[in-house]
């Protein structure tokens, strides 16, 4: 159907009006950078670019007052046998959402902070089940906890924190409205993400054909309304949407959908981070009836080229990393755009007044997800180190290392400072180079540039107490870093080119220095043992008991064809399946490790650990109590008795980590 309403684009553009896309859904604290990027760069370069977030515009259509009435409409109309927790507490205190939603939601984005007395009296809102966890118990988020233990409230707020308490109980109020439009509207909505399992590893696009082909519900009814706005508003010829992940991809391929049943000769492109790692073997002509197409890794030069061959000033076979339906994948190559000459990200045109505020975990350090507003940079593109078996380091993101010159950074801080009106910053690198951040300190300092800053690094030793304490000085307030297994022998096999004794003497000094610290954490990689993970966890235990790290995230290793692991398997013991025939996405694989350990049993109590040390939890308690439930499960199942023996004691000595920091 679409397919015979799919007009060509002409390359004769004589005038290129660009507006980029950010689709439903990211995050709703702060724009997702990419636009700000792109439309930094090309304003630069002297074209006429604006950006939308469609991703916060759907969310607060969502919960508008007529976003609630049309989910209250949807909800009565279900049958009482699908009715849920959720949706009955929704429809019996209808009235008192109707009337608390806009002020909630004006509070969130900091345009009423008086209420914060009334939500914070708990006789305000309406509390759903998301509210159970508040009233009895610090719990893993699965309704699991200690009960009576601490008030959670208390623990996280005292009682001056007046504003963070209201803020994380009109949070909890948010979620509970996000249940039920998932659980009686749309089952793959959630606040951050959006039919993400329609594109993550998808080796065929039959499935998102399908989706693509349903008549739109609610949510597909506003995004198709607000690409319609933007449209309207912003009279494109030229759209480049951006998916960093694969929660953004359904979203991504609606919004052109609507674009080309609207105005065939409006030309779409898709790049973006799900691109970069899933598509770069794509072979599926179905895709070139929303996107006529898709460039893979920095968007700036692919962009360029692509200008001027819709200007008619360049031919189909120089465009670079471009995927086109004439000739499938064309790849000219031409340098990429240095890092300092690709401008400075803005963010004009973006509703930055109306982005909320969440604080949805009661943990000081992970707040910063998902709260404030933060201007986004990078201090260099790519990963200096570039190393690590399980990262995608033979792809551009990683390996292309580029390092700007201090000044430049200094400048695009102050612009967008002056720009924003906002001096909290999230430099999104990879990992930023130790000596490019003691250069920026110095300068910020130097400049008396007060600014608040946050971002990624490697646990390096040269993060010494002196160095922590300078960027500290210069506005440092927290680092996140990659821990992953803590365990010496995997951390050696990872190429992490750090050890547990590094990270932790490293964490202690940032933490000394007062800035906040969050561990990427991984279990399940190629050879680990119960032991390593019971170890691991041990090792976790004690930074957290040490005051090295206050924050932290496991996620369970995933193989991708792009990583050292996925190209030569051999050399960590693990064998990969035999990969599907992919002609859509095409990124993680499976594999068979030869210790045949189920990690499946131990995630759950890893997170459960983890959501505990978070919250000053269980930190005196032997590591095998988070696993006794799992692995007691696993013995009542007879398949699992053999794989899942029992949780052995912790090999690690209890006081390892405070004698190596002595
Ligand atoms: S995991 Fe991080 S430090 Fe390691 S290569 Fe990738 S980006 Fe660099």
């Amino acid at each position: 159907m679409l397919r015979e309403r799919t007009a060509r684009y002409t390359s004769r553009m004589t005038e290129v009006r660009i507006l980029s896309i950010i689709p439903p859904m990211t995050q709703l604290n702060t724009p997702y950078p990419s636009t700000a990027y792109l439309t930094g760069f090309l304003r630069s370069r002297g074209f006429d670019a604006e950006q939308a977030d469609l991703s916060i515009g759907l969310a607060l259509k969502l919960l508008s007052v007529e976003g609630l009435q049309a989910i209250h409409e949807q909800v009565s109309a279900l049958p009482r046998k699908q009715h849920t927790a959720a949706t009955r507490f929704f429809t019996e205190h209808f009235e008192s959402y109707r009337t608390t939603l806009s002020p909630a939601i004006r509070f969130l984005q900091g345009r009423n902070p008086g209420l914060a007395y009334r939500i914070a009296s708990r006789r305000y809102l309406p509390e759903g089940p998301r509210f159970a966890t508040l009233d009895s118990y610090i719990a893993n988020g699965q309704g699991e906890g200690r009960k009576g233990e601490v008030d959670a409230l208390d623990w996280a707020f005292g009682a001056l924190g007046l504003q963070d308490r209201a803020k994380h109980i009109a949070t909890l109020y948010l979620y509970d409205l996000a249940d039920v439009i998932r659980e009686a509207i749309d089952p793959r909505f959630e606040f951050v993400r959006y039919a993400e399992s329609l594109a993550a590893s998808q080796p065929t696009f039959d499935r998102l054909q399908a989706a693509l082909g349903t008549p739109r519900g609610l949510v597909d009814a506003y995004m198709h309304a607000l690409t319609l706005e933007a449209l309207s508003q912003h009279q494109p010829n030229l759209v480049l949407i951006t998916a960093p992940f694969p929660g953004n991809v359904y979203g991504a391929f609606r919004i052109a959908q609507t674009i080309k049943q609207t105005n065939p000769s409006i030309v779409t492109v898709l790049g973006g981070g799900y691109c970069n790692t899933e598509l770069r073997a794509m072979n599926e002509p179905r895709v070139f009836d929303y996107f006529d197409f898709i460039t893979l890794d920095a968007g700036e030069r692919p962009l360029l080229a692509l200008i001027e061959h819709l200007q008619n000033k360049r031919p189909l076979d120089r465009l670079v990393r471009t995927y086109t339906r004439e000739r499938h994948y064309v790849d000219f190559k031409e340098p990429d755009i240095a890092f300092s000459e690709s401008g400075t990200p803005t963010y004009a045109g973006l509703p930055l007044d109306d982005y909320l505020s969440l604080l949805d975990m009661l943990n000081p350090m992970h707040r910063l997800w998902s709260d404030g507003r933060w201007n986004k940079l990078t201090v260099a593109h790519g990963c200096y180190w570039k190393k690590c078996s399980f990262c995608d380091v033979n792809l551009d993101y990683i390996s292309r290392y580029d390092l700007a010159a201090t000044d430049v950074l200094i400048d695009r801080i102050e612009s967008l400072v002056r720009e924003t009106g906002q001096t909290g910053f999230h430099f999104v690198d990879e990992a930023a180079p130790p000596k490019a951040l003691k250069s920026l300190a110095n300068a910020l300092l130097q400049r008396k540039l007060e600014i608040s800053w946050w971002g990624n690094i490697r646990f390096e030793k040269s993060f010494n107490a002196d160095l922590c304490q300078l960027l500290a000085d210069s506005g440092c307030i927290a680092v996140t870093g990659g821990l992953e297994v803590a365990s010496d022998r995997l951390l050696k096999l990872m190429k992490k080119g750090v050890s547990v004794e590094q990270v932790a003497r490293v964490t202690r000094a940032f933490s000394d220095a007062g800035i906040l610290v969050h561990a990427y954490l991984m279990y399940g990689f190629p050879t680990q043992t119960v032991q390593d993970t019971v170890d691991a966890l041990e090792y976790v235990r004690q930074l957290f008991a040490a005051g090295c790290i206050q924050s932290g995230f496991f996620h369970r290793f995933t193989c991708t064809v792009h990583s050292p692991v996925g190209k030569h398997p051999e050399q960590y013991g693990v064998t990969l399946s035999p990969p599907p025939h992919a002609t859509f996405a095409n990124n993680d694989i499976n594999f068979m490790d030869a210790t045949g350990v189920d990690h499946d049993m131990f995630g759950a109590g890893l997170k459960k650990a983890l959501y505990n040390y978070m919250h000053g939890v269980g930190l005196d308690h032997d590591v095998r109590e988070w696993f006794e439930p799992y692995a007691a499960a696993g013995r009542k199942n007879g398949a699992r008795r053999r794989a899942v023996p029992g949780v052995p004691r912790t090999t690690v000595p209890p006081d390892l980590i405070e004698r190596s920091l002595a």
